[in-house]
């Protein structure tokens, strides 16, 4: 099982590839998370990224390219993978295509999560994420039990450089700009289809599972 998460920042892709993850059994891949851990270990590809991040923008194709190819070579992707933020522009999507059908592959579905930009807002600005386990919670629409300690490891809750209004307003006009032409591309394809991603959490699993299964 093969899919992509495809949605603007803020659409809850990265809680429900966790709930595609387990469910399938399969890696949630998230570039997010993987250029975050990049940023913190200070890795060559970390100090390229982290500027064009902290503004709101897109980090470099070749740089994101690179790192999924190396990533999507892992043992543990043999049986798929759930892709969380890859790929965002058309390039990354053609190469995706490439990377997989050099290795005989190809993607199954294609998720695309609608939502409505003013709850965008709201959602990010107020969202804690867990520096341990990268559990997402939110100081008003999911108050963890204890303030500022994550529910699922016990670890801290931060608040990421790039959600606030400024750079989240940055990363909407960037998905508008780069990442509406990969919904194309797969609409083209045949691929697309379209959850609504407004209601529970469950709510939206279980539109997701509709489509994928
Ligand atoms: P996310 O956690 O998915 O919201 O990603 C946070 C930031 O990481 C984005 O605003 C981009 O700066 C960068 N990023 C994540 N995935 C990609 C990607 N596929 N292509 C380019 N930049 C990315």
């Amino acid at each position: 099982m093969r899919l992509i998460l495809l949605g603007p920042p803020g659409s809850g892709k990265g809680t429900q590839a966790g709930l595609l993850r387990d469910k399938f059994s399969i890696p949630q891949i998230s570039t997010g998370d993987l250029l975050r851990s990049a940023v913190s270990e200070k890795t060559a590809l970390g100090m390229k990224a982290k500027e064009f991040m902290d503004q709101g923008h897109l980090v470099p194709d070749a740089l994101v390219v690179d790192m999924i190819r190396e990533r999507l070579q892992g043992e543990d992707c043999k049986e798929g993978y759930v892709l969380d933020g890859f790929p965002r522009t058309l390039i990354q999507a053609e190469k995706l295509d490439e990377m997989l059908a050099s290795m005989g592959e190809k993607i199954d579905e294609v998720v695309e999560l609608e939502v409505d930009q003013d709850d965008i807002l709201i959602r990010l600005t107020g969202r804690r994420t867990c520096r341990s386990c990268n559990a997402m919670f939110h100081v008003t629409l999911k108050p963890p039990k204890v303030e500022g300690v994550c529910d699922c490891c016990g670890g801290e809750l931060y608040q990421r450089d790039d959600d606030n209004e400024k750079t989240v307003l940055n990363r909407l006009v960037e998905y508008e700009k780069k990442t509406a032409p990969v919904k194309d591309y797969y609409r083209g394809q045949g691929s697309l289809k379209t959850a609504g991603g407004s209601g529970s959490m469950d709510e939206i699993f279980e539109r997701i599972c509709t489509l994928v299964s």
